[in-house]
């Protein structure tokens, strides 16, 4: 574990030799662990001969490819801080990061490149923008690869040099520059490597984006650890995945909700061959378990097992066992991972311990836990205290077997007169209405300036007279009165980020 991430997650890559590491799903591009390990290193070379030095950040930008990684991994070896960015980032957007960062060097692909340019004018101190394919004026990883300088050997501390720094998702505020460190993310690796064994042989669809940390985790360090083949697609469309499900065979998914609801729900997927599917994980946002259960029921699998973690924790800390996906209670987000510690604390008396069956705010302390926000010691120590507690803001409760049910964030909670009200219960409930595609629920406030669950629906092609107060009544069948939806706002889409989340403060600007 106490190896730099490239080291820990390629240094088996030799044995892997001839084994397909990457795959381009589009048109096929393959990459064996032997070319995986060969050409970082090499660009790793050409890396440091253009000047990245030890403790440089390095912006990637670029969206899922089978470069990425090399990109990755060439850098990390080359000593630099790698500072993932969303492709869809704008050029101001891209500025803020580079800035706050103070990122020397980019690495993006010709299509981003104009963006990238302007992001870089704007932000200053870029000292040069690489491409993975190619364009006029910007060297490429395909000319790096042909470098004959000398391997670079910087002396990297594992547990003090930060090898990601994520933005946060900006859920719920700004993004936040996330400092993990090489120890941090290897040794959550190793953490969640024995509930989800990915082996050789194993082949997962990456279609969540590299550039989140679930992403790199789930669909880059960890299978290529484990000698599996992964193959790419650069963004979500329904057919082109399940198409690439058929023809590469795929045997495991790792995915957001959205697409667990697609597979659920949508026509298409009864047209194609999904049987060598072994298992789907989802997390980054509430799944409900009567969604879960109709996805596996319709693929003929075991139920949709969840993860649960975090950007700040590297990023896992909950996983429901592959070998526990039958038997788990339905909708949890798993077990806690080994090394790792959870407390559940009142919400209304932050010291107190709850036990299991109530929820509260998720505590956890472990050594994924993050170096820190970037250039934020005070928001560091609002999240982390001085127990070296992560104060997560997520509401939960274990049941007596340990199993985590996440109910939502505290900040998402609508309050109504009083009671608690959680936008993911209501959510989840409103996806099993057979006219409703999709749906997100916010606290809005009433005419009397109460706070009331307000629900946003996307109804599907073959309901479109469904009216507002059917989906009341729907609701209020189903809940407690306090729980009921008590605003309806149709809408054409659910607003959401790369990793699956809602976008609730999009809505609530709607509002
Ligand atoms: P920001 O912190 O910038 O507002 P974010 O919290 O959305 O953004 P991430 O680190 O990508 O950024 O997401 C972590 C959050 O995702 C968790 O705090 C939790 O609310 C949610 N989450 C992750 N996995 C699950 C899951 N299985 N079930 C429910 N929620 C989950
Ligand atoms: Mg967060």
């Amino acid at each position: 574990v106490d190896l730099p991430i490239h080291e820990a997650v390629l240094g088996r890559a030799a044995r892997y030799g001839d084994t397909p590491a990457l795959i381009d799903g589009t048109d096929g591009t393959t990459l064996t662990y032997e070319q995986v390990d060969r050409f970082h290193r090499r660009v790793a070379a050409a890396l440091a001969e253009t000047g990245v030095r030890k403790g440089d950040v390095l912006a990637l930008h670029s969206p899922n490819t089978v470069a990425f990684p090399l990109a990755f991994y060439a850098a990390t070896r080359a000593g630099a801080s790698v500072t993932t960015v969303h492709p869809l980032a704008t050029a101001e957007e891209f500025a803020k990061q580079l800035k706050d960062c103070a990122a020397r060097w980019i690495v993006t692909v010709s299509p981003l490149l104009d963006t990238a340019r302007r992001a870089a004018e704007l932000a200053g101190g870029v000292q040069e923008i690489l491409v993975c394919d190619s364009a006029p004026g910007h060297r490429s990883l395909v000319d790096m690869l042909a470098s004959t300088a000398p391997e670079p050997s910087v002396g990297i501390d594992p547990a003090e040099d930060v090898a990601v720094l994520p933005y946060s998702s900006g859920t719920t505020g700004t993004p936040k520059g996330v400092m993990l460190t090489h120890r941090q993310i290897a040794t959550n690796l190793a953490q969640l490597e024995p509930a989800v064994p990915a082996a050789p042989g194993e082949r997962v669809l990456a279609v969540l984006p590299f550039f989140h940390i679930y992403g790199l985790t789930a669909l880059v360090n960890a299978p290529l650890r484990l000698g599996a083949t992964v193959v790419v697609l650069p963004r979500f469309d329904l057919e082109q995945f399940l198409a690439a499900i058929q023809n590469h065979r795929i045997t495991g998914l790792y995915v957001a909700p959205p697409i667990v609801l697609a597979l659920a729900k949508h026509p298409l997927v009864a047209d194609y061959d999904l049987s060598s599917l072994k298992y789907v994980i989802s997390a980054a946002a509430p799944l409900d378990a009567t969604l879960a259960a109709a996805c596996s029921r319709r693929l003929g699998l075991p139920p949709v097992g969840q993860a649960y973690g975090m950007t700040e924790l590297s990023p896992g800390t909950h996983v429901v066992p592959l070998d526990a996906m039958r038997d788990a209670p339905p909708g949890t987000v798993g077990k806690l991972i080994a090394g790792t510690q959870m407390r559940i604390v009142s919400l209304d008396d932050p010291g107190k311990d709850l036990p299991a069956g109530e929820s509260g705010e998720i505590l956890i302390r472990g050594p994924q836990v993050m170096k820190g926000y970037l250039g934020r010691p005070d928001a560091t120590a609002a999240m982390i205290d001085e127990e070296g507690w992560l104060h997560t803001g997520d509401v939960g409760h274990v049941d007596g077997d340990g199993w985590l049910f996440v109910v939502d964030r505290v900040k998402e909670l609508i309050k109504y007169k009083g009671f608690q009200v959680a936008p993911a219960e209501l959510e989840a409930l409103l996806l099993t209405h057979p006219g409703i595609a999709d749906a997100a629920v916010i606290g809005s406030r009433n005419d009397e300036g109460n706070e009331i669950p307000h629900a946003y629906v996307v109804r599907r092609p073959t309901a479109p007279g469904l009216s507002a107060n059917e989906i009341m009544m729907y609701v209020a069948e189903r809940v407690a009165p306090y729980k009921r939806v008590r605003e309806v706002t149709f809408i054409d889409g659910v607003p959401r980020a790369a990793s699956g989340k809602i976008l609730r403060r999009e809505l609530r600007g709607r509002a």
